[in-house]
């Protein structure tokens, strides 16, 4: 740390003005907690869904990587049939149902 030197009054200006871009792109909330992953009927990886809508949300696109990763085990988010099993799980309260329709909309 004898060389540190501390961001300057424009680098530390990039970084708010970023954070204000961030924070401007309505993201989905999930934690990736899972809680509402065991209980589902149709086995669907629901948070790594809604990182492929986040970064849609984010970028106008989806990631290649992040889709293969959420229908690893066959399963889309186009597959729920609204029970609502995952939404009584959730503790962040996430309308998860009209979520995973907007993520088929967009992702699959
Ligand atoms: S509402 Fe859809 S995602 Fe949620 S538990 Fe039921 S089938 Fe799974
Ligand atoms: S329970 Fe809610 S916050 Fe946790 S992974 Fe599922 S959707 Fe995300």
């Amino acid at each position: 740390m004898k060389d540190f030197v501390a961001l300057n009054d424009v680098e530390r200006q990039a970084i708010v003005q970023t954070c204000k871009l961030l924070k401007a792109t309505p993201l989905v909330g999930c934690t990736a907690c899972k809680y509402c992953v065991d209980g589902c009927p149709k086995h669907i990886n629901i948070p790594q869904w809604f990182e492929c809508l986040n970064t849609f949300r984010t970028y106008g696109k989806t990631d290649v990587w992040e889709i293969g990763a959420a229908k690893r085990n066959g399963t889309l988010a186009s597959h729920c049939i609204g029970c609502g099993k995952c939404e009584q799980a959730c503790p962040q309260k996430l309308p998860i149902r009209q979520l995973l329709k907007e993520t088929a909309e967009k992702c699959e």
